[in-house]
């Protein structure tokens, strides 16, 4: 279905994305997942680029493209290399608009420049080994003591963990009140702050994903990113962005399924005949059509709507669940029709398949999704 929400000046940046990509991503892939983790080098030649956080102001080094069509490119095209572990997205649209958002003059001043050289890599830390979907329950604790605070407690499951030299935490500010948190700027190096192993995963391979300490770590008042105790509202306030992303990222993976499983069928033989050529090939085959072409639509007016700030939380969790879950199923029937081979790591479907599966958890489970949507029904 021809997509109409794109002007040229998006098809040339994806242009520019795409080459990017074939130059400095593809040709490392197998590197990066067996080391585990990207080579840090490709996040500056993306600063170089312009491709961090390209909505950010051209004081600090950004082109000031405020329009999430370029954020929605960026997305559909790591999805469509399959590229789980360059996480620009994470670093772009998830954790840099907290500092842009919630930091001061000074913050923005300090960090923003570095981030989006891609000198300073960004991560957000705020699951813990016993609160994840329950961020309320977290027990890392910052205490004030004057011009600074101590942090102290874990975090897990942390995206770019290794990466990162900037993380922000989140971290309860008031005993009597499990709601109150604030948002503290970690920084590589700080005294008490430690990372644990890269974490073996299903899937996201190329991805470093870790836990982090921290033991009585002082962190000056100046990285608090707003209030001490408002954390858990801009966490709330920016999860809806988070899961724009994922649903861009989840229905462009979708769509990268579907073509690698088209592409096999038509070779493979089964019977003296190619495996397209089955009634339920094809059958399979025209649902997901269906249902990809049905989430690429809702998933562009959500971008859309995102643009003119209409997005609500609520419109946000839909597409995350509608999108991941389709994604998920779209890959399960992809490994299904390339039989045995579509269970082997050399094929692209295998690696799609094991991608795909994080994304109805993350960034808020589909079961959460589904509490945020019946929230809004006021039932
Ligand atoms: C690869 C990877 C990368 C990640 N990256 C990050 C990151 O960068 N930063 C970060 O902070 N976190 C990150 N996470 C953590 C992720 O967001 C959490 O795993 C997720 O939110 C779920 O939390 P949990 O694992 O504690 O599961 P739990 O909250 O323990 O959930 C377990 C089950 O209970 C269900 N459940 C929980 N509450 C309810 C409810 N109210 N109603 C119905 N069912 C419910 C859940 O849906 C789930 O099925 C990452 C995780 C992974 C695996």
């Amino acid at each position: 279905m021809l997509r109409n929400h794109f002007e040229t000046e998006h098809n040339l940046f994806r242009d520019a994305f795409r080459t990017f990509l074939d130059k400095e991503v593809v040709p490392h892939q197998e590197e990066w997942e067996e080391a585990g983790v990207v080579d840090r080098s490709v996040w500056r030649k993306a600063g170089e680029m312009g491709f961090l956080l390209p909505w950010a102001e051209e004081e600090y080094g950004g082109t000031g493209l405020k329009d999430f069509r370029y954020e929605q490119i960026m997305c559909e095209e790591l999805a469509a290399i399959n590229e789980p572990g360059f996480m620009i997205p994470l670093h772009s649209a998830l954790c840099g608009p907290y500092i842009a958002e919630y930091g001061n003059a000074e913050q923005k001043a300090r960090w923003l420049p570095g981030i989006i050289r891609g000198e300073s890599i960004l991560a957000v830390a705020m699951t813990e080994p016993s609160a994840g979907s329950d961020l309320a329950g977290m027990r890392t604790t910052a205490v004030d003591k004057g011009d600074h605070y101590v942090l102290n407690g874990s975090k897990v499951f942390i995206s770019n963990g290794l990466l990162a030299d900037l993380v922000i935490v989140a971290a309860k500010t008031d005993p009597s009140n499990k709601h109150a948190m604030g948002l503290f700027v970690v920084e590589r190096g700080m005294p008490g702050f430690e990372r644990g192993r890269n974490l073996k995963k299903l899937g996201m391979k190329s991805q470093d994903t870790a836990e982090l300490f921290f033991n009585d770590v002082k962190v000056p008042k100046e990285n608090l990113l707003g209030d001490a105790k408002g954390g858990f509202f801009y966490l709330m306030n920016m999860l809806a962005q988070e899961r724009l992303t994922n649903a861009c990222g989840a229905v462009a993976g979708a769509e990268a399924a579907l073509q690698a499983t088209i592409e096999y069928v038509k070779e493979r033989k089964a019977f003296d005949r190619p495996v397209a050529h089955f009634q339920n090939t094809r059958f399979k085959l025209a649902e997901m059509r269906t249902q990809i072409d049905v989430a690429q639509v809702f998933t562009d007016r959500c971008v859309l709507d995102h643009n003119q700030k209409k997005l609500t939380a609520e419109v946000a969790a839909e597409a995350k669940l509608f999108t991941t879950e389709l994604l998920c199923k779209v890959v399960d029937e992809g490994v299904q029709l390339h039989g045995g081979w579509g269970y082997m790591w050399e094929y692209p479907i295998c690696r799609m398949y094991a991608n795909a599966r994080i994304q109805r958890i993350f960034a808020g489970t589909s079961e959460i999704m589904k509490e945020i949507i019946s929230r809004g029904m006021k039932l």
